[in-house]
């Protein structure tokens, strides 16, 4: 129910009461849950046809069914890139209804950490490629597991990542790094990108918002279920930029009890 309470007259002169308008609002949160719903239906039945393009891309590309000629091969490399953007929107849209139905669940366990890191970096591999833009990745000794949900995880990585890359001039490099702070593991993804104002720092991680001007494609969906995902297992997740030179993003997940190390 929403309600509105409205003062009636001058209240410091002749104050004569209040109105409340009640106004009964479930048969619009209804109407939004059945949206919610179709869109999640919508992008769930999208995903396995256009999974199946993509891995029959991948052979043609790999030249497991036969030679191409440089023609047939960049046409197929434009096909796999509008493949893996869709794959993505549909993933996003698909992650942001379980956001909004309050269903997300989260399967946490003592996890390893380092295949992980390498299922977002070959996730990212062909747009890493395409802008030779060289990925390494940092784990501190000693560090081998983690408890998380390593599906969400995964996802949140492969995110950020793809961002790194996207935002990211050509031959420059990212750099994964994972450590031990006090009684968390931070992780941490860095670009020389073009970086973040401070205005933005903090709004990025709204639902659908995109730095003005900012011209590659998304839906700004991306950081808000980065953001929701990691703070469903306890952990955080922040960014710092240098304007112009770059940004790192940061998440942190619990450490395992000392016995599990
Ligand atoms: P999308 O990338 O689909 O627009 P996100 O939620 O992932 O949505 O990101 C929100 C916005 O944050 C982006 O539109 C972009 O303006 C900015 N952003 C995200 N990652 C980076 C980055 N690594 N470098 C610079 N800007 C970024």
């Amino acid at each position: 129910i929403d309600i509105n309470i409205i003062p009636t007259g001058e209240q410091t002169t002749n104050f004569i009461g209040k109105v409340i308008l009640l106004r009964n609002i479930t048969p619009f949160k209804e109407l939004d849950m059945a949206k919610t719903n179709f869109i999640g239906t919508v992008s769930h039945e999208f995903k396995t046809p256009i999974s199946s393009i993509e891995m029959s891309v991948r052979l043609l590309k790999n030249e497991r069914i036969g030679k191409l000629n440089e023609e047939q091969k960049e046409l197929i490399i434009g096909i796999e890139e509008d493949t893996s953007r869709l794959l993505k929107i549909t993933g996003e849209l698909l992650n942001m209804t379980q956001v909004e139905s309050g269903s997300i669940q989260i399967n946490q366990s003592l996890d390893e950490i380092r295949p992980m890191l390498e299922y977002a970096v070959h996730a990212n591999k062909s747009a890493a490629e395409q802008k030779q833009i060289l990925i390494n990745i940092d784990i501190q000794d000693g560090i081998s597991s983690v408890i998380m949900d390593s599906e969400k995880t995964a996802w949140v990585l492969t995110n950020l990542l793809s961002n790194a890359i996207r935002y990211s001039h050509e031959n420059s490099s990212i750099k994964i790094d994972v450590h031990r702070k006090n009684d968390k593991i931070l992780f941490s993804i860095s670009d020389t990108g073009q970086g973040i104002q401070t205005e933005y720092l903090d709004k990025i991680f709204e639902r659908y918002f995109r730095i003005p001007g900012t011209k590659k494609d998304g839906t700004g969906l991306g950081l808000s279920i980065s953001k929701e995902f990691i703070e469903a297992q306890g952990g955080e997740i922040w960014v710092e930029s240098d304007f112009g030179a770059g940004s790192t993003f940061y998440f942190t997940l619990n450490l395992p009890r000392e016995n599990y190390l």
